[in-house]
């Protein structure tokens, strides 16, 4: 995130911030949206009778934007009154809707959540690109707006606003923790434990919470401590040194093809370890929503390639491979951060 301008200054009462691209300025034709020619852009009708003379606060996407066109787009709000802008450059946990910056505004500026109101033109309405907008205001709990209601004065009843918002639905799913006793905490044991996942669907803490004393291996972690991505053949020759030294041993990694799987077992069957496979039954909106939750709370940012190869790629564990069988579901044990998190809409 970048935060340019003039330090705003809060006098008290109803703040008003914006999105910018469709909300305070607009192509001169829809052919231009993508414009890197700023002379293209033009401000929004009604923009200049409410905003002149003010200090503007903008909360604006700008993946992939150039810096030039950004700077233009913003001298033209700059023309007529004072800007501050969050610029959100990349895929991370400031992007919009996640409401991380307008949190952060928030409590800078001490500002009741009432308060605040943000207008953008991504409402989830027929015809919008996108809900992001909406779901930003929702996720930080604050008013919302679209440029129609705010400058047209069109009413937030009407037809033309009426909006259903895309993607997963965090408040449909159960979000109880559930309680989990270890299912053995030897640390010697032969017995090798095979985790199927998909990526972000809570693996690694399942490990733990199953069986806390077991070598952990996996492939984010493998190679220096998780400084560099590790190899399958780093895992494999962990996998084997552990058995050596007669270790209980999980595979922490998303395992979704019998291939995968075989090599392991292979390596068990050398040492005469009894093989297992834990199975997380969780679904793609599901796991990319988790994914969405752990970017905001500072971990890496998974791209959807990797869901869709893991959901591309999977073959369900069949005993025949060698194991038994275990399945979960989704097992939630979140701190109240976390939950927050989880509640927020993607
Ligand atoms: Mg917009």
């Amino acid at each position: 995130m970048e935060i340019v301008g003039p330090e705003f200054v809060y006098g008290g009462g109803e703040v008003y911030v914006f999105d910018l691209d469709g909300t305070l300025i607009i192509p001169i034709a829809p052919e231009y949206r993508h414009s890197e020619d700023v002379s293209k852009y033009i401000l929004r009708s009604g923009v200049r009778e409410k905003i002149q003379n003010s200090h503007v606060v903008i909360f604006t996407n700008q993946l992939r934007t150039k810096p030039h066109v950004i700077e233009g787009k913003l001298n033209i709000i700059r023309s007529i009154a004072q800007v501050t802008a969050y610029i959100f450059t990349s895929d991370d946990k400031w992007r919009k809707p996640s409401p991380c910056a307008l949190i952060e505004f928030i409590n800078k500026y001490n500002i009741n959540h009432n308060d605040i109101i943000y207008v953008g033109d991504a409402a989830g309405r027929r015809g919008d690109f996108s809900d992001s907008d909406r779901k930003f205001a929702m996720n930080a709990r604050v008013g919302f707006m679209t440029p129609e209601v705010y400058f047209d004065g069109v009413c937030i009843l009407s037809e033309q606003e009426k909006y259903t918002l895309r993607g997963f639905d965090p408040t449909l799913v159960k979000t109880d923790n559930v309680t989990i006793q270890p299912i053995s905490d030897e640390l010697f044991a032969n017995e090798l434990i095979i985790f199927v996942g998909p990526p972000s669907s809570g693996k690694s803490t399942l490990t733990k919470r199953l069986y806390p004393s077991y070598i952990k291996v996996n492939q984010d972690t493998v190679n220096c401590g998780g400084l560099k991505k590790g190899t399958k053949q780093q895992c494999l020759r962990m996998t084997e040194a552990a058995m050596c030294n007669k270790y209980g041993i999980c595979i922490d990694n998303t395992n979704p093809t019998g291939a995968t799987r075989a090599e392991y077992i292979a390596i068990a069957r050398k040492y005469g370890y009894t093989v297992k496979c834990v199975l997380l039954n969780i679904d793609r909106e599901l796991a990319i929503h988790l994914g969405s939750c752990r970017k905001i709370l500072g971990g890496r940012v998974i791209p959807t390639v990797a869901y869709n190869k893991y959901f591309t790629d999977f073959e369900y564990p069949d005993k025949a491979e060698g194991f038994t069988l275990s399945i979960y579901g989704f097992m939630p044990n979140f701190d109240k951060k976390t939950l927050e998190v989880f509640n927020y809409r993607y």
